[in-house]
């Protein structure tokens, strides 16, 4: 199993392997899984993987992520969830090498399954089996390395009172392991305020470090309000690249430009967003036959074959045009720019006197319903990376399929959910001005959820370009892995609008301090 050491590693050899590494574990987690006969896993396709566990959140831990809108930051944990560095993504296409596997001469130790626990048992078994391999490179005998993973292990389970935080914790442990084996090794008399690194891990571990030595400082206020307005759009890219404009005459509603051509005009007749096919809707929006929508939920990828490229589904490896490796009830639409009415726009307001407008970063999941894609939960995170608006969203109308792949939010989450687009407008109005510096990634998706007209936008997926240009974007988790060396959105319960919103604002931290550095 082990990585060669002693050899020069660039970053990408170092992911690779951290990645080959991740999958080999993950791939154990999953067998140690399936040999203990627990229901809820089933391996559909290579490489494709569902826990109806993790789906069945409880609504105990559910409602510990979630902040009234009345009650804003004060108690919120500075949770960070960047999840796990060196676990393999659902949608990562790197190629596996064959290598030799190390055997352990003992077996190892299983995470107890308790049903509807805080944290599910194959994530907690993943990272038990993490620290392990870490346990193993510093313990004289597979024994000690076991015993202390464990107790590795239950201190973060003790400490967490949710998956998010159990993630982050787990994290923050794995950092220790692998930075000193000497200290993890006489770590027993340390406190584990220590090991969960308190405000000073919160402050630095987003601090990149390249050389080892020295530490940056993040800049703060009216310092960072100024240098990310340098990446704001203007009025011409907003409209360029599709985002809400106000209405010219009419408030309250909102303008789209560039948007393609409407071939259909049959208000009865839909084109499903997620398998192109045509369906039917009554006077009423539900769809009128029940058929099945059978699609590739993952994107198509170019990869390189001998001789030149092929296309393939990144969810199944499925050629284009090949039947879909998903089947859902019924067909879906998008819908978002089909009704511009109900839009609030920010309020101008006078700065304050330290010239800090605000920086905010924002993500929104989710789901269909019969009108398309409506708001299920959104987050706000501020500068200094910590949620400070969390909220699940009932959406106005039928949900139809709540998206749970991509969205993270379940049935579950929205049950006893009140919240609903107008209550969050309300917040974000007051939170906001028109001044205020809104990062987030392809922004105007999460815009046209929210319903809210705002100008002052950083887009990650703009600042940080694909190198063929529009339409293409790239996506986040590629560039947190690529300049924030961090893997992210590997929950096999779908996205996570706090992990995607805090990647965005520790991207443009990262972006304005890479620019000093240019400038020295
Ligand atoms: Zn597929
Ligand atoms: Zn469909």
């Amino acid at each position: 199993l082990w990585i060669i050491p002693n050899q020069p590693q660039t970053w990408s050899t170092t992911l690779s392997r951290t990645i080959q590494l991740s999958r080999l574990l993950k791939n154990r987690g999953l067998c140690v899984q399936r040999e203990r006969g627990e229901r809820g896993f089933t391996l559909k396709n290579k490489g494709k993987m569902r826990n109806t566990f993790q789906r069945r959140r409880n609504l105990a831990d559910a409602s510990s992520r979630v902040l009234s809108p009345t009650r804003v930051a004060t108690d919120q944990l500075s949770v960070k969830a960047h999840t796990s560095t060196g676990i393999l993504s659902k949608t990562t296409s790197t190629t596996v090498q064959k290598r030799v596997a190390h055997t352990p001469t003992m077996k190892r130790p299983v995470i107890p399954a308790e049903f509807g626990a805080k944290v599910p048992t194959n994530v907690r078994q993943r990272y038990l089996n993490i620290f392990i391999d870490e346990c193993l490179k510093f313990c004289s005998s597979e024994q000690q390395a076991f015993q202390m993973a464990l107790e590795e292990e239950k201190v973060v389970y003790d400490r967490s009172s949710s998956k998010n935080i159990y993630l982050n914790v787990a994290v923050n442990t794995l950092k220790k392991l692998r930075k000193s084996p000497a200290v993890s090794v006489n770590r027993k008399s340390q406190s584990h305020e220590g090991v969960l690194g308190g405000r000073l891990a919160a402050t630095t571990s987003y601090t990149i470090n390249r050389s080892g030595k020295q530490q940056d400082v993040d800049p703060k206020g009216a310092i960072l309000y100024n240098k990310q307005k340098k990446y704001a759009m203007t009025e011409e890219q907003l409209q360029e690249h599709g985002y809400p404009r106000p209405h010219p005459e009419m408030s309250g509603q909102a303008v789209v430009h560039n948007l393609p051509e409407k071939k259909n005009n049959d208000p009865f007749s839909k084109i499903c967003c997620r398998c192109g096919a045509e369906y039917k809707i009554n006077a009423n929006g539900s769809c009128v036959r029940k058929e099945e929508c059978s699609h590739h939920w993952g994107r198509l990828r170019r990869n390189r074959v001998p001789g030149g490229w092929e296309t393939l589904y990144s969810c199944c490896s499925g050629a284009v045009g090949s039947p879909g490796c998903e089947v859902c009830k019924q067909h879906v639409q998008d819908g978002r720019k089909e009704s511009l009415d109900g839009f609030v726009k920010t309020f101008s307001k006078p700065l304050p006197v330290d010239g800090n407008g605000g920086v905010y970063a924002l993500d929104c999941e989710m789901c269909y319903t019969k009108q398309g894609l409506e708001l299920t939960r959104v987050t706000v995170i501020n500068s200094d990376l910590k949620v400070i608006y969390d909220t699940f969203v009932k959406p106005g109308s039928k949900v139809v399929d709540y998206n749970t792949r991509f969205s993270g939010v379940t049935q579950d989450d929205l049950e006893n959910t009140t919240i609903t687009l107008r209550d969050v407008q309300a917040v974000l109005l007051s939170m906001f001005s028109a001044e205020s510096i809104l990062i987030g990634h392809s922004l105007e998706s999460d815009l046209f959820a929210l319903k809210l007209i705002h100008s002052m936008v950083v887009d990650t997926a703009i600042v940080f370009p694909h190198r063929l240009g529009l339409p293409y974007k790239r996506a986040l988790r590629n560039l947190m892995a690529d300049y924030l060396k961090r893997i992210i959105q590997d929950n096999v319960g779908g996205h996570d609008s706090s992990e995607d919103a805090r990647a965005c604002m520790e991207l443009m931290i990262w972006k304005i301090k890479e620019d000093a550095k240019v400038k020295r």
